[in-house]
């Protein structure tokens, strides 16, 4: 098994943890339909397009949360 031949300084091992802990930010585009951000490859959540087709229709939103639907 190799081993480490010298101690790495608190520096060093800080550095090293700090640069993993962060999540990546999904890449993300516009949808040609309605031109809201989206994440590539999925269907736009806010028009329910994918490659120019209405593979899922969406269902209007109200503003705010006056009538509470129970939604799957
Ligand atoms: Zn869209």
């Amino acid at each position: 098994m190799a081993n480490p031949k010298r101690r790495h300084t608190r520096s060093r091992r800080d550095m090293r943890r700090a640069s993993n802990w962060r999540l990546e930010i999904p890449a993300l585009t516009h949808c040609p339909q309605c031109h809201a951000a989206k994440r590539t490859h999925h269907i736009c959540p806010s028009c329910g397009f994918y490659d120019g087709q209405l593979l899922r229709p969406v269902k209007e939103k109200k503003k705010g949360k006056e009538s509470p639907e129970a939604e799957g």
